[in-house]
C-alpha cells in the first residue's frame, strides 16, 4: 500500500506564527498568559498548551494582568481595546493575511461602503472584520443569500479566508452580473487554495482519504468535506485512534492531508500508526524497515557515522588506517546521544514519537548501552595519550551537564538556567564535540600539522553543523514546545536554512581549494561530493512534506558512512 502525503499538510503560516508567539512568550515571561479565545480548533495544542500554563480567556474582565495574545483570526478592535484598558500586555498575532482584510474593510467603511462578508457569521474571523465594518456589515453563507440583502450603492465584497474557493468564484460572478459596482476582493488565503487543490488532485488519484485535524476546525471540515465529494471512502480523525481501518482494506493509494491547525507532530503519529495498521493489513513491516528504525532510534548509525567520519578526517591528516579514533569517537557519540534522548523523552513525544515510546519502553538497556559506550570511549582515549583522556572526560562532562539544573541566575523567580537554555546551544554543542572527537582527538595523538587540522576540523564541522541544523529544523515545533534552544529556534527556519547552505558551498569552496593548492591530496576532491550532496539533499528536502522524516535521517546518516569509504580511496 502506498501513502501520499499533502504537501500542503499542517500548519499553515498564520497558525505557526501565532503558536510561536505564544510559546515564545511562554518561554521567556513569567507572567501568566492566556489566548484570546481558543489558540486553534486542535484539542492536542491546547492541551499542550495548558500543560505549559497557556490558558484560554473566554470573556474579557475589567481587570486583568499578564499577557493576553489575540490569535491568528483576530479580534473586533474594539475586543482589542478593551484587553487593553483591562490591564493586559496584549500580543496581536493576527495573521497578516487576515490584517489585510481588516484593513480593506476599515478604509471603505470610512468611506461610507458598506461589507458584505462571504462567511460565516460565527466564525471568529468573521466576527472580527464585522468589528471593522462600522455597523454597516452583513454575512452571506449561501449565493442566495445575495438577492435577499439591500442594493447599496456602494458595497465592498471580501470573503473569509478559509472560504471555498469554487463558491467565491460563484460569488464574484454574481456581483459581477448582478452588482457589477461592488469591489470585491481576492482575500481567500493561497495557503487555503493551495491546500484544497491538492486534496482535490489528491482524492482523484487514491483510493481513500484520511484528513486530519480538530473536528472543530472549519478549514479542517472543509477538506474533509471536498474528499467526500471526491466519492472516494475518506475519513476525518484527530488522531490516529478514532480511524476505521476496514475501511481502507481495498485500497492501494492512500492520500493523507491535514488542516492548517494540525502540527506536524500530530500528523507524523498518526501517519506512522495508519501506515502501521494499514501496512500490517497487507503485507507486515519488512524486517529491513525495522533494522533501519532500530539503528536510527539507538543511534547506533549515527555514531557509526560518526566513526567514519573520523576515519576520513585521521585520513585527510595523514594518518593512515585509524581504526582506533574512529572507534573512540563511535563509542562518545553513541552515548552521548542516547543520554540526550533519555533526557528528551518528551519533546520527542511531539518530534519523534515512535523514539520517544522506544526510549520509554528499554530505559534501563539503553542506559546501560550509554555508560558502558561512554566508558569503554574514555578507556581507549587513554590508552592513547593523558591529553586525550583529559578532553574526551571534559567533553563527556559537558555533555552530561547539557540538560542538568546547573545554576540559579534568578533564583527570586526560582528561573534554574541549563546550558540547553543557552540560545543556539544545542547545535553548536554538537558541532563543537563531534569536531573534537572526530578531528582534534586524532591530531593531538599524532602531532599533525595546524593548518592541516584547522582544513580539516573546519570540513568536520561543516557537515556536522548542516547535519544537525537540518534535523533541528525537523524538530522545532517539538523543541519551541518544549523550550529547547536549537539554531532554527533562535534564528528562524529560513536563516538556518541559507546558512545551512551557505556552510555547505563554504565546504565544498574549502575542498576544492586547499586540494588544488596541494594542502590537501588530490584524491580529497572526492570528498567535495559529499558536501555537494547533502546540499542537493538538503534542498529537496525542504520542498518535500514533512513526513518522510525516517527517510531523510537516514540518508543524511548514510552520508557520513560515504564520507569514509570514500577516505578509502585517498
Ligand atoms: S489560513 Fe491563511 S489567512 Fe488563515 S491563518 Fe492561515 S495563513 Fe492566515
Amino acid at each position: 500500500m502506498k501513502f501520499v502525503v499533502a504537501k500542503t499538510a499542517g500548519f499553515c503560516m498564520g497558525v505557526r506564527r501565532a503558536v510561536d508567539m505564544v510559546l515564545d512568550a511562554s518561554n521567556l515571561s513569567d507572567d501568566p498568559i492566556y489566548t484570546y479565545g481558543p489558540l486553534i480548533h486542535n484539542p492536542q495544542v491546547l492541551e499542550m498548551l495548558e500543560k505549559k500554563q497557556v490558558f484560554k480567556l473566554d470573556k474579557i474582565p475589567a481587570k486583568g494582568e499578564g499577557i493576553v495574545l489575540i490569535r491568528a483570526h483576530g479580534v473586533p478592535p474594539e475586543d482589542e481595546l478593551a484587553l487593553k484598558n483591562a490591564g493586559f500586555t496584549v500580543i496581536d498575532a493576527t495573521c497578516p493575511r487576515v490584517t489585510r482584510v481588516q484593513v480593506i474593510i476599515d478604509k471603505y467603511a470610512k468611506d461610507g461602503y458598506a461589507t458584505i462578508i462571504i462567511g460565516d457569521k460565527k466564525h471568529p474571523e468573521v466576527v472580527g472584520l464585522l468589528g471593522y465594518a462600522k455597523g454597516n456589515g452583513y454575512t452571506v453563507t449561501a449565493l442566495d443569500q445575495l438577492d435577499g440583502l439591500p442594493k447599496f450603492e456602494k458595497a465592498v465584497v471580501v470573503g473569509q479566508t478559509t472560504q471555498d474557493t469554487d463558491f467565491y468564484a460563484q460569488i464574484k460572478s454574481w456581483c459581477k452580473t448582478n452588482a457589477p459596482h461592488y469591489k470585491v476582493f481576492d482575500t481567500i488565503c493561497g495557503s487555503t487554495e493551495k491546500r484544497q487543490k491538492e486534496i482535490r488532485d489528491l482524492a482523484a488519484e487514491s483510493d481513500a482519504v484520511i484528513v486530519v485535524g480538530g473536528k472543530q476546525s472549519g478549514n479542517t471540515k472543509r477538506l474533509a468535506q471536498i474528499a467526500f465529494q471526491a466519492g472516494k471512502p475518506a475519513v476525518h480523525i484527530e488522531d490516529a485512534s478514532q480511524i476505521d481501518y476496514s475501511i481502507f482494506s481495498s485500497a492501494k493509494t492512500v492520500a493523507i492531508t491535514a488542516g492548517a491547525s494540525t502540527p506536524n507532530w500530530i500528523i507524523k503519529e498518526a501517519y506512522q500508526k495508519i501506515k502501521f495498521n494499514l501496512s500490517k493489513q497487507h503485507a507486515g513491516k519488512t524486517r529491513l524497515f525495522q533494522l533501519r528504525d532500530f539503528l536510527l532510534k539507538t543511534n547506533i548509525l549515527a555514531a557509526t557515522g560518526a566513526g567514519f567520519l573520523t576515519y576520513a578526517c585521521s585520513a585527510l591528516q595523514g594518518i593512515s588506517n585509524d581504526f582506533q579514533h574512529a572507534l573512540i569517537a563511535m563509542l562518545y557519540v553513541l552515548s552521548m546521544h542516547i543520554l540526550n534522548n533519555l533526557f528528551t523523552v518528551k519533546s520527542d513525544a511531539y518530534n519523534h514519537p515512535e523514539r520517544a515510546d522506544f526510549y520509554k519502553q528499554n530505559r534501563t538497556y539503553l542506559r546501560l548501552l550509554a555508560v558502558l559506550s561512554g566508558a569503554a570511549g574514555l578507556y581507549l582515549s587513554y590508552d592513547t595519550g593523558v591529553l586525550s583522556f583529559v578532553i574526551l572526560l571534559f567533553m563527556t562532562l559537558l555533555g552530561l551537564s547539557y540538560n542538568l539544573k546547573i545554576y540559579s541566575l534568578t533564583p527570586k523567580q526560582g528561573r534554574i538556567v541549563k546550558i540547553r537554555d543557552i540560545p543556539g546551544s544545542k547545535t553548536l554543542l554538537i558541532v563543537f564535540a563531534w569536531g573534537t572527537v572526530t578531528c582534534l582527538l586524532p591530531a593531538i595523538a599524532n602531532q599533525a600539522s595546524p593548518w592541516l587540522v584547522m582544513v580539516v576540523f573546519l570540513f568536520s564541522i561543516g557537515l556536522v553543523f548542516s547535519r544537525t541544523a537540518f534535523f533541528d529544523i525537523l524538530a522545532i515545533q517539538g523543541d519551541r514546545i518544549t523550550g529547547k534552544e536549537t539554531l532554527p529556534i533562535l534564528l528562524g527556519e529560513k536563516t538556518s536554512f541559507a546558512i545551512i547552505q551557505y556552510v555547505l558551498i563554504g565546504e565544498i569552496g574549502l575542498i576544492l581549494l586547499t586540494s588544488l593548492t596541494g594542502l590537501l591530496l588530490k584524491t580529497a576532491l572526492l570528498l567535495a561530493f559529499i558536501p555537494f550532496l547533502m546540499l542537493l539533499l538538503i534542498r529537496f528536502f525542504k520542498k518535500d512534506s514533512l513526513i518522510s522524516g525516517v527517510h531523510r535521517e537516514l540518508i543524511i546518516e548514510v552520508l557520513f558512512l560515504a564520507t569514509g569509504l570514500l577516505a578509502v580511496i585517498i
